[in-house]
């Protein structure tokens, strides 16, 4: 089935977010061939698509960067404590240029399928506007949250104002001065948008079916003095991020339980890291917070009595109290001014859990109990996560297996990496990794590094197929389950379950032992020769 029409590289990367941006640079350096290809028109994935106001990293900016080449950690100067999306896409930008990785990208193409021909050994990559490639290596940069989705609102179609998905904003700055702009959705995205949006709308409606918790960031310039501290300790620290189980420095994991420490002392170590801001600090307050239920009451308690102190209405304020799941078994949000937003005069908090929204109408939507006029809708309603980006594509083999069949009952990886019965096929940060749980670019690292030294290895050895074991795949995924089992993580309704898109199979997805427990694992994989993946010639 070979095609004369076709080029043929070593390496096809998808996707040219911070993930296939490294990829390229690594396989490029052991000097195969490789082509990336990327839907956007520029690099930078999760953060050229997500421009809504507001936008900012949750990790801190010193952290959430490359650490594979020191002159670039030394030059680049982050401006601000948590960056803002237009910083972090300056700097993926000034990264692919400074490595010269534009020449192999290929932008504002989607891949379309991804075919694997046993009997030559290569994947037959087809894209969106019909182009074939060849190539030995398929690597997946894919993201976890590429996928946004727009629930099934009936009437969607009708709506005569303008609506805008956050992970589709355009490019051009949207004006809402004057308007009368709805949001749905209260998760991290929106916690963001939403302080931002009220200050310009004319009324903002925010439509709610779950609460969640927001953290303070405490947000600001970075001191030099500070980015000088951290830049002259760089490599410490990215060591140390690598035995955390957050991949983050700077912050030592706990050593008690919260019921080790008296009611009083609780409350001034909730009290210090609210007041600290950050998500990390605060769930690295005690070491059972995600363990024990009966601790993590302590620290979600503490959470919803500032929310009642900050908010003044106290029927808005319970309702933003989030009561059914224990902090940190979402994602936790990361705010500036989410709360305070609420007692504004021209912001109004719908409750759609006890009257859903019933259809979009032409001059805004209509819920179970009312009906609301709007000039602008906002979805903040998240992203088909972890699965969606890879399942949206035809994946299939000459072995007749099918991606879509695969994973119909969940996702099924090695390591979060590779896929039994998919040869020569990486995934980087796939469900079964730490991947979302972690400081995605140092995770970003530890996976690239193990798959180009993965490839490294076959081609010293003349190996030509790398294909993970159905055993070793069964028994990972089953390991990423018991993992999560012994946390309190299953009990939220969260996309880490696939439990935002109605129908998905509800399996946990990312893997929570941590990054330190996990790079042991690749590390151990490694030195056993490759355990549980089978190497042909
Ligand atoms: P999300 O956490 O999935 O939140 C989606 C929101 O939309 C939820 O409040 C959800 O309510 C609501 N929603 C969905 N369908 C709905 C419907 N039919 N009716 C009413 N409400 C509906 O998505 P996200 O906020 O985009 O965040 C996704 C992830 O992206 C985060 O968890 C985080 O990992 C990442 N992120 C990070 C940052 C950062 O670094 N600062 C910023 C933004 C996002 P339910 O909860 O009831 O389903």
């Amino acid at each position: 089935m070979s095609d004369q029409h076709s080029r043929t590289f070593d390496a096809v990367v998808i996707g040219a977010g911070f993930a296939g941006l490294y990829a390229l640079y690594k396989l490029r350096k052991m000097g195969l061939s490789v082509k990336v290809f990327e839907a956007g028109n520029g690099v930078g994935g999760t953060w050229y698509w997500n421009r809504y106001p507001g936008a900012r990293c949750d990790v801190e900016s010193m952290e959430y960067s490359y650490s594979f080449d020191p002159e670039l950690e030394q030059e680049w100067i982050w401006p601000d404590k948590y960056s803002k999306q237009a910083d972090i896409l300056k700097y993926a930008n000034h990264v692919a240029e400074r490595f010269n990785l534009m020449k192999d990208i290929e932008f504002e193409t989607r891949i379309k399928s991804a075919f694997y021909e046993r009997e030559s050994n290569t994947w037959r990559i087809k894209t969106a506007k019909g182009r074939k490639v060849v190539a030995q290596f398929c690597v997946m940069a894919v993201g976890n949250l590429s996928t946004p989705r727009v629930p099934d609102f009936k009437g969607i179609d009708n709506f005569k104002g303008d609506w805008y998905h956050s992970g589709l904003w355009p490019k051009e700055e949207v004006n809402f001065s004057g308007k009368r702009v709805g949001i749905i959705g209260t998760g991290s995205t929106a916690i963001q948008i939403i302080p931002q949006v009220a200050k310009k709308a004319k009324h903002l409606h925010i439509f709610q079916r779950t609460a969640n918790y927001s953290l303070p960031a405490r947000n600001g310039p970075l001191a030099e003095e500070k980015r000088a501290i951290h830049k002259k300790k760089y490599r410490e620290l990215r060591k140390q991020a690598y035995s955390t189980p957050f991949g983050i420095a700077g912050y030592p994991p706990p050593e008690k339980g919260a019921f080790e420490a008296t009611p009083k002392e609780r409350e001034a170590k909730y009290h210090q890291k609210w007041d600290e801001g950050g998500t990390i600090s605060y769930l690295f307050s005690y070491n059972d917070l995600l363990l024990s239920e009966k601790s993590n009451e302590t620290a979600s308690d503490f959470v919803r009595e500032r929310i009642r102190e900050i908010v003044k209405d106290p029927e808005t304020a319970e309702l933003l109290c989030p009561n059914d799941h224990p902090i940190g078994t979402k994602r936790i949000c990361l705010d500036s001014g989410y709360y305070e937003t609420f007692n504004r005069y021209n912001v109004a908090l719908v409750d759609v859990r006890s009257a859903p929204i019933e259809e979009i109408t032409p001059f805004g939507l209509r819920t179970a109990r009312e009906e609301f006029e709007l000039d602008s809708i906002i979805f903040a309603t998240g992203f088909d996560a972890m699965t969606g980006a890879i399942l949206e594509m035809n994946i299939r083999t000459s072995d007749g297996l099918d991606m879509k069949d695969k994973w119909k009952d969940g996702p099924k990886t090695y390591l979060g990496i590779m896929i039994a019965g998919f040869p020569n096929m990486f995934v980087i940060t796939g469900p079964g990794s730490p991947g979302v749980k972690s400081q995605m670019i140092l995770s970003i690292e530890q996976h690239t590094d193990w798959i180009t030294g993965c490839i490294a290895n076959m081609l010293v050895n003349g190996i030509t197929r790398a294909e993970a074991e159905l055993e070793a795949e069964a028994k990972w995924t089953e390991h990423v389950n018991e993992v999560a089992n012994s946390t309190l993580y299953p009990q939220a309704n969260s996309w880490y379950v696939g439990a935002n898109i109605p129908g998905k199979p509800r399996i946990f997805m990312p893997y929570v032992g941590g990054v330190e427990a996990y790079k042991k694992i690749c590390d151990e994989v490694v030195a056993k020769g490759y355990e549980g993946i089978q190497l042909a010639p």
